[in-house]
């Protein structure tokens, strides 16, 4: 998510950019909404975002104000009415929001609504309009409705003339804020910060609201109780850029230290260290550091193909693989070989990989992910399906090295996660390695189906 406040720039241009820096936080959809003082105008499209904007669309994107959002679903399906930013429009104004996270409690929500939509973007959106069309203002409304979402959300906001940055209480998801000579600029990571020449500020805190009008920068805390900060473990495992800054740390530096944990926790006698590009790239560098192994790249990565983990269909995860990497037989024939990556989720991807450094030449494939075991399903913004999906939900570790055919497996244990970010434990979300939520999680799921089956 990006946005800008900005009275003197190309707004809609600057969003492009920024969502560029983010496009590895969702590949299914694009778009911009921008807003010049009396209309707000949205351009939206299933695809990446060079694929659905070109000169023509961002020339038609004019105004002081834009947002923009590149989806990775979590509700809903990948249609281009999921598309986001969300459009409505209410007592004669529009309103676009784009929102990075998921509610877990989207069918209370959608129970009160006539229209709930079709998905818990369109829900929090819906709400907003009914309350703008009740007469108050954009960040009244917001403030109005932001008590009853429950789960994760940052948001982005805008209507003709005002720009509203969103953070739920407990902070699941980044939200930054950064300063381009006198703009504003709302966005999920620091590095589209980076991309415009932004200046970092801070983060947009947990549970705060920040207004961007004429009457420059406010800030607002409308949540009635402030929670402890949970934020998401997996941003710093998998999810955000490396060259983010989060939290305070360097993504780079904490996936790094996790690979030198790794190392410590579960050292193996191999010939070579192979990364799997490329969030386990750091990692494996942490770990051939420590050990004093070869840090060999065995497997090549297609930069023009996207994360297969985020599309989301099973029929092209299973071609993304190969799609994505290739095994170098001169580089793997005839060595041990201890294979990093970052996490494993549905183990399908992981499964072909081991298969392809073997059929490369590797005579023993020894596995280690620098994260523990992801056992539980997320609620608060990662499609990680039903539990029965997930590799390791009901499996002991050799049961999965079993399955992924590898010599030996070892996972990152979650004090030693916790301890690389340097963050305070408590204020980490843990939950799908942990199976301890922060909030009620919703009950007529079968994403807990395992779990009430036992
Ligand atoms: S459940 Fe896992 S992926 Fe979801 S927010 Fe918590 S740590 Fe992140």
């Amino acid at each position: 998510m990006f946005g800008i406040y900005a009275p003197n720039l190309d707004t809609a241009r600057l969003t492009y950019f920024g969502l560029f820096a983010l496009q590895h936080r969702g590949q299914e959809s694009a778009g911009i909404a921008a807003a010049d003082g009396e209309t707000v105008t949205v351009y939206k499209d299933l695809g990446l975002v060079a694929q659905v904007f070109d000169e023509t669309t961002l020339s038609g994107l004019t105004g002081n104000i834009a947002i923009g959002h590149t989806r990775y679903s979590t509700t809903g399906s990948s249609a281009w009415v999921n598309s986001q930013p969300i459009y409505r429009q209410a007592n004669g104004t529009g309103i676009a929001l784009a929102h990075n996270g998921n509610l877990s409690n989207t069918h209370e929500l959608a129970a009160r609504l006539p229209d709930p939509g079709t998905s818990d973007s369109d829900i929090m959106t819906e709400m907003i309009a009914l309350e703008v069309q009740n007469g108050h203002t954009l960040p009244e409304a917001v403030a109005a409705v932001a008590p009853l979402f429950v789960g994760a959300f940052s948001l982005t906001i805008l209507d003709t003339n005002t720009l509203v940055g969103l953070r739920d209480p407990f902070g699941f998801r980044p939200l930054v804020l950064g300063k381009l000579d006198d703009a504003w600029v709302i966005a999920s990571e620091t590095c589209a910060l980076d991309i415009v020449s932004a200046k970092f500020v801070r983060e947009i805190e947990p549970g705060e609201m920040v207004v961007v009008s004429e009457a420059g920068l406010e800030s607002h805390y409308p949540f009635p109780e402030q929670q402890t900060r949970q934020l998401c473990v997996f941003e710093f495992v998998y999810f955000s850029r490396p060259d983010s800054i989060m939290a305070g740390k360097n993504i780079h530096g904490v996936r790094r230290r996790m690979g030198v944990s790794l190392a410590d926790q579960a050292p193996v006698d191999v010939d070579i260290v192979v990364p799997v590009p490329e969030s386990g790239i750091p990692a494996a560098q942490g770990y051939a550091a420590a050990t004093g192994l070869p840090y060999t790249d065995g497997l090549v990565k297609n930069r023009y193909v996207g994360r297969t983990f985020i599309e989301p269909a099973q029929s092209m995860r299973d071609r993304g693989v190969r799609l994505k990497l290739n095994a170098m037989p001169g580089e793997l024939g005839g060595q041990r070989v201890v294979l990093v990556d970052d996490s494993i989720v549905r183990g399908s991807t992981t499964k072909q990989l081991v298969a392809m450094v073997r059929e490369a030449g590797a005579t023993e494939v020894h596995l280690r992910i620098s994260s523990p075991p992801y056992r539980w399903p997320c609620f608060y913004g990662m499609d990680t399906g039903d539990r029965n999906t997930l590799l390791a939900a009901g499996r002991s570790v050799d049961e999965i090295a079993a399955f992924l055919n590898v010599d030996s497996l070892a996972y990152l244990e979650l004090d030693r996660l916790l301890a690389a970010t340097g963050l305070a434990p408590e204020t980490l979300c843990t939950a799908c390695l942990s199976g301890q939520y922060a909030t009620d999680i919703p009950t007529t799921t079968n994403k807990i189906a395992l779990e009430n089956s036992r």
